[in-house]
């Protein structure tokens, strides 16, 4: 027995020391690495082919940040998001549904811009495609747009007033487990084009919005983010390219929040799209016009022939911790709060 385990041991030794000399030899390296250096390698696990890394879905595909020159090789599994867990059309119970037609993952590296009104760089949407965009959220309106998205199995882009989410972090949160996507609007809707608007505080607007919506979701929103009043100004942009944000501008605009109803939010966009063809869509998710538009604007969408497209992103932004902290100080109720109401008032007399 003591034998055959020593032979075992042997054996096990000797196919260590080969696999680590192939190792070490194999290994493109400009210096010789000591020889302990080649033992702690043959300790960790021989990298897996590329082939096995796991691959996008077919229906994803890396939009945006294509045109910049690519970074050094690294391996797949780095180079790709894991695959993506939403296939909503596959349990959709709705079987006329608008759906989902594709997914696209966007890089945001460098900030690029969509929506062809301000920025016309990427033009990756093809004839009939659409991408549902809503603004100023999350609002008690919001529910009833998730629940005509949710009939229809399709998703759209949310972009949340950080405000807002404090108010109504369960909304948010709604909008976040329907599989919608979620970037960020500032900290206030403050126009960042304002005359008044100075650098740091451009930076605060942004930077707590998307605070706001971490704070409110507990995990990293997308680096999204859409202009008050699509008010863009070159140091705001330069920011975000720098924090490597993607800005969202628009190509057809609903005009509801200056609709007379529903009906005329529906002929809004039908007329233009149908003029345009295909392009990223402007709505309010905190525009009563708006959720009550959506179940039959969703329909002439299908009915036209137009299909959804998800943009998501490829990696969630990380928001700055100092603007984290502000939010969380703001958020603070005074100590004094927390005391029980009983050692606060006291009935003395009744
Ligand atoms: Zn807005």
């Amino acid at each position: 027995m003591r034998n055959a385990l020593g032979l075992m041991l042997a054996s096990f030794v000797t196919a260590v020391l080969i696999t680590g000399v192939w190792f070490w030899t194999s290994s493109p390296r400009a210096d010789a690495a000591p020889p302990q250096t080649v033992a702690a390698r043959v300790a960790e696990p021989l990298p897996a082919p590329a082939a096995a890394k796991p691959a996008p879905k077919d229906d994803v595909e890396i939009t945006a940040g294509l045109s910049k020159p690519a970074p050094a090789p690294a391996p797949a599994a780095a180079a790709f998001p894991a695959p993506l867990p939403v296939r909503p059309a596959a349990t959709c119970a709705n079987p006329d549904a608008l759906g989902i037609s594709r997914v696209v993952v966007i890089d945001t590296t460098g900030g690029p811009g969509f929506g062809f009104l301000q920025y016309k760089q990427f033009d990756f949407l093809t004839d009939k495609e659409v991408v549902l965009t809503f603004d100023d959220g999350p609002w008690p309106t919001t529910p009833a747009v998730l629940k005509a998205l949710a009939d229809e199995c399709t998703k759209g882009l949310f972009f949340p007033v950080g405000k807002h989410t404090t108010y109504h972090p369960e909304i948010l949160k709604q909008v976040a487990a329907a599989g919608h996507t979620v970037g960020s609007h500032t900290w206030s809707h403050a126009h960042l084009d304002s005359k008044k608007m100075t650098e740091p505080q451009m930076r605060e607007e942004i930077e707590k919005g998307f605070s706001a919506v971490k704070m409110a979701l507990g995990t990293a929103p997308a680096p999204f983010f859409r202009f008050p009043g699509l008010g863009h100004t070159q140091a705001a942009l330069g920011y975000l390219a720098s924090r490597n944000i993607s800005m969202f501008s628009v190509d057809v605009d609903s005009n509801d929040f200056k609709s007379s109803g529903p009906d005329q939010v529906i002929q809004n966009v039908m007329t233009k799209l149908d003029k345009q063809g295909k392009g990223v869509i402007l709505m309010h998710d905190l525009q009563k016009h708006t959720a009550l538009a959506l179940p039959t604007l969703l329909r002439r969408l299908k009915a036209g022939g137009y299909k959804v497209v998800q943009m998501r992103a490829k990696e969630q932004l990380e928001t700055l911790p100092e603007y984290d902290a502000m939010l969380v100080k703001d958020q603070k109720t005074p100590a004094v709060a927390s005391r029980p109401i009983s050692s606060v008032v006291q009935t003395v007399s009744q």
